[in-house]
């Protein structure tokens, strides 16, 4: 049997094969599936190590203004030449929404100030765990990075684009009821400190 190939950078994420188990990091022997607790776990046939697969955790910011929201166009897979929010992986020991600007700020070269928690969304099967933030632009102009967005541009909400993910429609949706929400809250008068950061329930 031929060894599985080994996942390049940036190739891991949704399109994460669970057949790609790689190699026993006690012996180096070849992974393979077998039935441990509850699932197939990557285990080494040699000397009985078990992989615990991780989940990702990645987040996302909705960048809205005035004329819609701020999308990129994707250079990279998964979802090549769709369009999605800004959004990449959390490195380990890095803080949310630290992770959500920056990645705002690699991709399209501009500074948010970010708002209430949009939502979390995963999906069976997924390996990733997304974390998505409401944000405002307080810089610009707008540069994509050319590497993993190749363009950026505003687009009103009823007509946007091909979205590249699962979860682009039920986003949307949620982070216009996070604004929704935000906006009735600044009308009555709470702080913006006093806002709950949990899911909005609707
Ligand atoms: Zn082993």
């Amino acid at each position: 049997m031929a060894p599985p190939a080994e996942a390049g950078p940036g190739e891991s994420g949704p399109s994460l094969s669970p057949i790609g188990v790689g190699y026993c990091a006690r012996c180096a022997t070849g992974l393979e599936l077998r039935w441990q607790e509850d699932r197939d776990r990557p285990t080494c046939p040699a000397c009985g190590l078990v992989v615990y697969v991780d989940p990702k955790v990645a987040v996302a910011v909705v960048v809205g203004g005035p004329a819609g929201i701020l999308l990129g166009r994707r250079n990279i897979d998964p979802g090549r030449g769709a369009w999605s929010f800004p959004a990449g992986y959390v490195n380990s020991g890095e803080v949310l929404e630290e992770a959500a600007v920056r990645e705002v700020r690699e991709e399209l070269g501009v500074e948010v100030r970010l708002g209430p928690l949009v939502g979390v969304y995963s999906a069976a099967g997924d390996p990733v765990i997304l974390v998505v933030y409401d944000g405002t632009l307080i810089s610009g102009p707008v540069q994509p990075d050319g590497r993993e967005v190749s363009e950026a541009a505003m687009f009103p909400l009823d007509s946007l684009p091909t979205m590249a993910f699962r979860h682009d429609a039920q986003i949307i949706q949620d982070w216009r009821f996070a604004r929704a929400s935000e906006a009735g809250r600044q009308q009555s008068g709470m702080a913006r400190a006093a806002l709950p950061t949990a899911y909005p329930s609707a």
